[in-house]
């Protein structure tokens, strides 16, 4: 065997090795994401239309700011709004989104309300 074909294989051993390493890296990553940062709930962003817990459709949703603290029936352990698919992280900013289910008002990551919906 010369040097050349070693180098290839060394090659595609390394893409090999990248080709199954590297998806379940990004999906580690996709999860740490979707977990609630810690201290949650957080200092909620300056000039931003915050749900605000029992008034309004936060009442009628039952949102929580710490879904641990939910005392509805529906919720189930590792459930929050990090997590959930109407939680637009992509527009958030500081541990809080806009919230669909919430008419597009911001909640905060480890909330939780009764319209949860895993993504
Ligand atoms: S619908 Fe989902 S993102 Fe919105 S407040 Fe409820 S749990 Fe949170």
């Amino acid at each position: 065997m010369d040097e050349k074909s070693l180098d290839r294989r060394s090659f595609f051993k390394m893409a090999v090795t990248a080709a199954v390493v590297v998806p379940f890296a990004l999906k580690a990553i996709g999860n740490a994401e979707a977990a609630p940062s810690a201290g949650c709930p957080a200092t909620a962003p300056a000039g931003k239309p915050v749900a605000v817990v029992g008034v309004g459709m936060a009442k009628g949703l039952d949102y929580v700011e710490d879904g641990k603290t939910s005392t509805n029936p529906k919720h189930k352990p590792g459930q929050n709004c990090a997590n959930c698919k109407y939680y637009n992280d992509k527009k958030g900013e500081g541990g809080y989104a806009p919230c669909t289910m919430m008419g597009m008002k911001w909640v905060t990551n480890c909330g939780w309300c009764k319209s949860y919906a895993a993504r």
